[in-house]
């Protein structure tokens, strides 16, 4: 497979399926609008298929009952694979995505790396715990994969998203089954073939490429299938656990959509460029397309006017152009509409009286996909672009004049997936991290934190389960209870 492939298969107990009934969807480069590929859509057949050789396999005990410490070395040898093929990867990604192909090197194989590392070495460590009993019973429980699971993904991190699904729903001994975004399907299908070429059995992992609305909802509907982890929109997420609670009641785990706020206190200056770099990065990077983008810049009215400067000069600064080119920070959106839709939520914000501070770079000569890097101000919060999950290069200034006023102006949303918070003092800060509603807060940085850390949302922005960490098996494990009488008094 090429980084310009011509087509994308269905992977199925290791053979490609080249078509289908549900027939093939055409993908052009976000960059260029040049063709890229024709996709297979997985129908209801292969959605069956796949389901039926998981199951053999994991009945068959040919990875669920693999001592567990050997799924860890084979996951390992995936790792290795990976970086042998990084540089492809990054391609794959890149094209298919818009990504600027130096965040596909430098940052989603690193990620995708440590993920399979992690959970590789996490595969021997699901212990079960023993109960508090008499002397005459034992209770002990075992932590036991759920079956046939699948993963559906969305575009926007595709090789690292893969790995966060694969890493610890095969460590765990499931077959699992993934299902890529239609528009991003070629990095999951070549993290497929090297599990495969690493000694993971051909029916334990399958990728089915096609749109949501027929293999995404074949899968949230199929009776045979235990678990489901969706990262994706809100909107997706609410149909999955609807088609889970018509079917077998299967586990659905739900990452979903933010709206994170990025805090800065008075003191916030006091660390100088770092600050201003990590801003940007939680504005921008992967153009805003970002699920804990920090879309929300909330500042102490002391340091706006200094901050927003200096902001506002390093973001007009960033170069925008063509995904493959290495000098490129902000790339292409994923497709014409996701950018026309951007574009009319600032058209509707500055009618409404926010003020665009940047923004009105003309860059439509290099594609419809394209959007300049935006920052608006604006002080009302019922803007409809204050509210929505813009996926966009756009941010947003407004300011506080209290610690208070900050908590709430950052809980003044349905989301709740992260947020980032600047301040020299430790006991505001705690204060702060425990009076936000998000899943995760970094404090003096933008991070989503290490992969020994869950990751997930409060509110809408996350439901029934977390990434990384231990907390990820939650997901893909199941605790069964044993219990144990004991007979006799020892007398004989
Ligand atoms: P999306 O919801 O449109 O699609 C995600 C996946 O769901 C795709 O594979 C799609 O084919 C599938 N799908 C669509 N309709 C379906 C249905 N009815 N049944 C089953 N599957 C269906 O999201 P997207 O546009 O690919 O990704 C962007 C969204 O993902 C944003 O909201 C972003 O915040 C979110 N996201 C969240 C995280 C996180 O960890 N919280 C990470 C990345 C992206």
């Amino acid at each position: 497979m090429t980084a310009t492939m011509q087509s994308v298969p269905a992977l199925i107990d290791g053979r490609e399926i080249w078509s289908t009934d549900a027939g093939m969807m055409s993908r052009s480069d976000p960059s260029t609008g040049r063709p890229l590929a024709d996709v297979v859509v997985a129908g209801q057949t292969e959605v069956d298929l796949a389901v039926a050789v998981g199951r053999t396999t994991f009945d068959r005990g040919a990875w669920s009952n693999v001592a567990p410490a050997e799924r860890g070395a084979a996951l390992l040898r995936l790792a290795d694979l990976v970086e042998r093929d990084a540089p492809l990867l990054a391609a794959i990604d890149s094209a298919e995505a818009g990504k600027p192909i130096r965040e596909c090197l430098e940052g989603d194989v690193g990620a995708a790396l440590e993920a399979l590392r992690w959970f590789a070495g996490a595969a021997d460590k699901l212990y079960g715990a023993t109960s508090v009993t008499v002397s005459s019973e034992v209770g002990m429980t075992f932590r036991e994969p759920m079956g046939v699971v699948a993963a559906i993904m969305p575009w926007n991190y595709p090789m690292a998203q893969a790995a966060w699904k694969i890493g610890p729903a095969l460590a765990a001994g499931n077959s699992l089954i993934l299902k890529p975004s239609e528009w991003t399907p070629g990095s999951a299908l070549h993290i497929a073939a090297l599990a495969i070429e690493a000694g993971i059995p051909a029916g334990a992992i399958s990728v089915l490429p096609g749109t949501g609305a027929v293999t995404g909802s074949a899968l949230a509907r199929h009776d045979g299938i235990s678990a489901i982890s969706f990262t994706g929109s809100v909107g997706t997420g609410r149909e999955i656990l609807k088609a889970a609670a018509g079917s077998n009641f299967k586990r659905v785990s739900l990452e979903m959509g933010g709206k994170s706020p990025q805090v800065l206190m008075q003191d916030a200056l006091t660390f100088g460029d770092r600050l201003i770099d990590h801003m940007i990065d939680s504005a921008f990077m992967t153009m805003g397309e970002n699920c804990t983008a920090g879309s929300r810049v909330l500042v102490h009215e002391s340091i706006a006017d200094e901050v927003t400067s200096r902001f506002v000069d390093r973001a007009r600064s960033l170069v925008v152009g063509d995904a493959s080119d290495q000098s490129t920070d902000i790339g292409p959106l994923i497709t014409e509409g996701a950018a026309r839709r951007v574009r009319g939520l600032v058209e509707r914000a500055k009618a409404e009286g926010a003020e665009l501070l940047l923004g009105d770079e003309d860059v439509s000569q290099r594609g419809p996909n394209f959007v300049a890097p935006t920052v608006l101000r604006l002080e009302r919060q019922d803007h409809e672009i204050q509210r929505t999950e813009v996926f966009g290069p756009v941010v947003t200034i407004s300011t506080f004049s209290s610690e208070n006023e900050a908590v709430a102006l950052a809980n003044d949303t349905d989301f709740g997936l992260a947020a980032s918070l600047w301040t020299r003092d430790i006991n505001r800060a705690m204060r702060m991290a425990r009076a936000i509603e998000a899943g995760v807060i970094s404090i003096n940085s933008y991070s989503e934190g290490g992969m020994s850390a869950p990751f997930g949302g409060y509110k809408q922005s996350g439901f029934g389960g977390k990434e990384r960490g231990m907390d990820a098996f939650e997901q893909w494990t199941q605790t069964k209870t044993v219990w144990l009488q004991l007979h006799g008094d020892g007398s004989a």
